[in-house]
């Protein structure tokens, strides 16, 4: 077998895996989008739009969004990601570096949401990249049993809260429009709340996590659980245990989804 031929059946082999995976989580069928061939006519055509909606752009003042949708990225989130745009409806764009929109799979059964970027994430421009990032990943991947981008991460304002303070009523209330549209987009099945603000923005409460967590509440009608966030748990270890009863309580739900 020749390297095209093992690279081949390679990527086959990571697809059937992926359909199984999908298939364990209850999806049925899968959109396939028609691929598109473009001649080198439309490839220049195409160059040339882009340079002029960017020269146009920059004319307006605004920055044109260069970042490219993800692989997982569905159409719908690229339309709340253009919407979003170069985002200045708060406060917290003055000391952005970059706009942590969310990452993972458009279509995930299961979506994490945190509270706001931090500096590492501000600087990659990704969710939860930082320890508690790490924390974050082996939640998934080691008590769950998914990889990370089988899930979906992002947090309720996508700008980065200088000196890492909580995200402000008024910013809050600028950026949740984005969060309920991305919802809509994947249209989980179970949210996990990661932490204070998370949980008291999606349950609309004063109640605190303490209180919240491990007990199953709703927004929009999805189930969700609110649990601590991995930064609370890097300063307090022995509350892993709490959240690990707080996720068994997702796991079973994913069973129980799984089977109909
Ligand atoms: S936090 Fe949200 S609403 Fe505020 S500037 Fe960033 S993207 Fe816009």
């Amino acid at each position: 077998m020749n390297d095209i031929e093992s690279e081949l059946l390679e990527i086959v082999t990571q697809v059937r895996k992926h359909i199984e995976y999908q298939k364990t989580l209850g999806v049925i069928s899968i959109e396939l989008v028609p691929a598109v061939t473009a001649s080198p006519t439309d490839e220049a055509d195409a160059q040339s739009s882009v340079n002029k909606a960017q020269a146009s752009a920059t004319k307006r003042g605004n920055v044109p969004i260069t970042e490219k949708p993800g692989p997982c990225q569905s159409a719908g989130l690229t339309a709340v990601r253009e919407e979003l745009g170069n985002c200045s409806r708060c406060k917290l764009h003055k000391g952005r570096k970059t706009i942590v929109f969310g990452e993972g799979d458009p279509n995930s059964v299961l979506m994490f949401v945190g509270e706001g970027p931090g500096y590492e994430e501000d600087q990659q421009g990704r969710p939860f990249v930082g320890a508690a990032g790490q924390l974050l990943t082996d939640i998934i991947v080691k008590g769950i049993k998914l990889r990370r981008e089988d899930v979906y991460i992002c947090n309720i304002v996508k700008c980065r809260p200088p000196n890492n303070r909580n995200p402000e009523p008024d910013e809050i209330a600028a950026c949740e429009p984005f969060l309920l549209k991305q919802i809509e987009a994947i249209k989980p099945k179970i949210i996990v709340a990661l932490g204070n603000i998370a949980a008291k923005t999606l349950l609309k409460t004063g109640e605190g996590i303490t209180l919240l967590r491990g007990r199953w509440q709703t927004y929009h009608g999805i189930p969700v659980m609110p649990t601590f966030h991995p930064a609370y748990l890097l300063r307090n270890p022995k509350d892993k245990a709490l959240v690990w009863e707080d996720i068994k309580k997702v796991i079973m739900e994913m069973e129980k989804i799984r089977q109909g």
